[in-house]
């Protein structure tokens, strides 16, 4: 699934490329997880003024409205000058007067939807209620640990629901509190502002290091150039069930937190 920071190469990778371009024509696939919420020849003409990230939606902006996309559980983005003939997963085309945009999604959980603006009804439903950006000054230590106090589910299933902090999701989530040493079970508000600043510094660091690889965490996951992510992000406890921490040997042990997988080591997060 594309992650926060496959979702900021992927804007990374076309942002500049397409602004300023004029779109002439919309091509819409099979439905996608939301309808796209206008009829694609109002967009011709329009132009595209910038390509920004919240959460993991991208927002482009059109001279008159926003595009609001999401990648689902399998959506990549490509944009280039020419592509061939939209295929069976290609579910939006936009031509413009720099390339095509579009998006490929096998299993369509993924949408584009267009919006007036982010006070739109279903902007502030998609939007509205996302939490700080991990990798902005707004993500700040005292104001996390204060947000953290206020729950009592595990600090695991706090991070991953993405209100307090977005762009925190499974993987991500397991790396962070190995890096930081916190047992993913704890309660968020057990945690001490000194425990909640190392979290803090350890989520920036896992998103740092998968943004700087190119976005890693999706095996076939490729950026809007079609170049893929450089390498697979080296985990510590992700995935790794039963095999030795690579800090202290101890086997990797599996629970289920809310119907996902935690990874965690024993030794090395004690609480
Ligand atoms: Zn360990």
């Amino acid at each position: 699934m594309p992650e926060l920071p496959e979702v900021e190469v992927t804007r990374l990778s076309f942002a500049d490329r397409i602004r300023g371009a004029a779109v002439r024509a919309v091509r819409l696939g099979k439905p996608l997880r939301w309808p796209l919420g206008v009829e694609p020849a109002t967009l011709t003409g329009r132009r595209v003024l910038s390509v920004r990230r919240r959460g993991k939606y991208l927002l482009i902006d059109l001279d008159e409205g926003i595009l609001l996309m999401h990648l689902g559980m399998s959506g990549s983005v490509q944009f280039a000058d020419h592509l061939p003939p939209a295929g069976v997963h290609d579910h939006f085309d936009m031509q413009t007067s720099q390339g095509v945009l579009r998006l490929n999604d096998p299993r369509r959980f993924g949408a584009v939807v267009y919006v007036q603006s982010e006070r739109d009804p279903l902007a502030v439903k998609l939007l509205g209620g996302l939490g700080v950006e991990p990798l902005t000054d707004d993500f700040e230590p005292e104001a996390f640990h204060r947000a953290l106090r206020q729950r009592q589910a595990s600090i695991k299933q706090v991070l991953m629901a993405g209100d307090i902090v977005v762009g925190v999701g499974n993987i991500y989530a397991s790396e962070a509190l190995f890096l930081a040493g916190i047992r993913p079970t704890v309660r968020a508000n057990r945690l001490s502002l000194p425990r909640v600043r190392k979290l803090h510094q350890a989520i920036r660091q896992v998103l740092d290091k998968a943004l700087n690889s190119g976005g890693s965490t999706l095996r076939n996951f490729s950026n809007a150039h079609g170049q893929s992510g450089h390498f697979q992000l080296e985990v510590m406890v992700y995935d790794r069930a039963g095999e030795p921490c690579r800090v202290c040997g101890t086997p990797i042990r599996m629970l289920r937190q809310g119907q996902r997988s935690t990874f965690y080591c024993p030794h090395c997060q004690k609480a």
